[in-house]
């Protein structure tokens, strides 16, 4: 027997999704996903990206 409500526990819904660092898109399953790390007043900062793209833009905006 299929239950067909599921599916919804697997997909990742945009409220969940990270967004963005550089246009604020919802990162959805996106391959091109890109995550950075780094500690600042030691607690562990992380930034989403969409692709290496917006990573090069927000990193140029530092
Ligand atoms: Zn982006």
């Amino acid at each position: 027997m299929v239950d067909p409500t599921s599916d919804l526990d697997e997909d990742v819904s945009e409220d969940d999704a990270p967004t963005c660092r550089t246009c604020g898109e919802p990162i959805v399953d996106s391959p091109n996903h890109r995550v950075i790390t780094w500690v600042e007043d030691g607690q562990v900062q992380s930034a989403h990206f969409c692709d290496e793209d917006c990573r090069l833009d927000w990193d140029g905006a530092q």
